[in-house]
């Protein structure tokens, strides 16, 4: 048997569980919570108690007691988790600051959740199939990324901007999805750059952030991914680096610092904290708009929201963009839906992917909005494959699509 050692480091947190359930049933209208867990909303009548956080503590417990082992079947479930942090928004042993007793601990369920997935992982019941090629095409030296393309054709963008420098104090990280499944969005943030006067630098050498492997529980690649990619950044010269990618922005800003035990020698930005930042100076020319605004709902990508608490700025940003009037989804900010992509779900279930994302589509579609945005790559690719999948009847009501693309069509 596994020796449980990241387990046993969460044992406060998983011994804290009151089995209350409200990870799993809650609806508090006055603050805009209606249900929590969209694995176990997805999954219906399939769905019991190994499918949200409940039920995952108890086997927690009961693992920890020796009752029951680690094992490949428990580790296809547990994947089953975009870990979107929702859990830890509904927890009284989160929320109730009252509630404090010696034995008892805060409940962060993320932590847990990757404790396990790493225990697993040392077990050797994971990484699952799909897991396990992403992180082979991440550590292949003519990649160093997870989709399985060369680095040259990740790096063919480039060429259509010869004004990107080569060294700067204001870096660009690409990150793997951008560069490789939403150029047009990375030219829209280009176009905007362009037209606020803004020049930035990016290296060729830049490697995937490795936030699949901190995701999946399989560290073993990460120190040699961040060293690597930050001592790029040093040498080109970087005060600041910025991405528009969610999932990389939490890996440089937060999970690089902690895993190295020190703050990184430059400051993180997300593109929404750039944007905002020319808006509120003028300095994005945008054309004249002359016909009524256009409804627009926002998606909190769980990356930027939850784990990042940056829910005001993309507000603001969309509120600042003429012809555009922003309305909210019921489920918003700390209580958004989550769009089903994140913690591996997407590459290992992608029809449970798919099934939450219509979900989310279908509640932004009942506010009226004609355009349902979002600021992840990630969330937006995973929307827009939902988005394929509605009757015609329903796509003529909403588009899905990018800030970046959002601001870009109005310059
Ligand atoms: S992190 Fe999200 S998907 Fe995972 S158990 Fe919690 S609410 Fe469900
Ligand atoms: S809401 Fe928190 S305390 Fe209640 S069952 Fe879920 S994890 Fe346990």
């Amino acid at each position: 048997m596994s020796e449980l050692k990241h387990l046993k480091e969460q044992w406060k947190a998983i011994f804290s569980c009151m089995g209350c359930g409200d990870c799993g049933y809650s609806i508090r209208t006055a603050v805009g919570r209606y249900l929590t867990c969209a694995v176990k909303e997805a999954k219906g009548e399939e769905a019991f108690e190994l499918s949200f956080s409940r039920g995952r503590m108890n086997v927690l417990r009961s693992i920890l007691e020796g009752k029951i082992p680690l094992s490949r079947e428990l580790a296809e479930w547990i994947y089953e988790c975009s870990e979107c942090g929702n859990c830890t928004e509904a927890c009284h042993m989160t929320q109730n600051d009252q509630i404090i007793l010696p034995t008892c601990n805060w409940i962060d369920h993320v932590k847990v959740w990757d404790a396990l997935r790493k225990d697993l992982v040392e077990a050797g019941f994971a990484p699952l199939e799909r897991h396990h090629q992403l992180i082979d095409y991440m550590i292949n030296d003519s990649m160093n990324n997870p989709y399985g393309e060369t680095k040259e054709t990740k790096n063919q963008w480039v060429n259509q901007f010869p004004e990107i420098k080569e060294k700067g104090d204001f870096v660009f990280f690409g990150g793997c999805t951008m560069p490789l499944r939403q150029l047009d969005t990375l030219k829209s943030m280009m176009l905007i750059l362009k037209a606020a006067g803004k020049d930035i630098a990016f290296s060729k050498d830049e490697w995937c952030c490795g936030s699949i492997t901190l995701r999946i529980g399989d560290e073993k690649p990460i120190f040699e991914y961040i060293n690597h990619n930050v001592e790029i950044f040093k040498n080109l010269g970087a005060k600041t680096i910025f991405t528009a990618c969610a999932g990389c922005y939490r890996t440089w800003k937060k999970d690089y610092p902690e895993l190295l035990g020190q703050q990184l020698p430059f400051e993180v930005k997300h593109i929404t904290e750039i944007i905002v930042e020319l808006l509120r100076n003028n300095q994005i020319p945008f054309k004249q708009i002359d016909r009524k605004p256009v409804k627009v709902t926002y998606h909190d990508p769980c990356h930027l929201g939850r784990h990042m608490g940056l829910y005001e700025i993309p507000r603001e940003l969309i509120s600042k963009i003429p012809g555009v009037e922003l309305i909210e989804m019921k489920r918003n900010k700390k209580n958004a839906w989550c769009c089903g992509a994140g913690g591996g779900i997407k590459s290992q279930f992608p029809e449970l992917a798919i099934d939450i994302s219509k979900e989310r589509i279908r509640e932004a579609m009942e506010t009226g909005a004609e355009i349902l945005t979002t600021s992840c790559p990630f969330c937006l690719g995973n929307l827009t494959d939902a988005y394929e999948t509605l009757e015609l009847e329903e796509k003529e009501k909403i588009k899905v699509m990018d800030i970046l693309d959002l601001i870009a069509s109005k310059i």
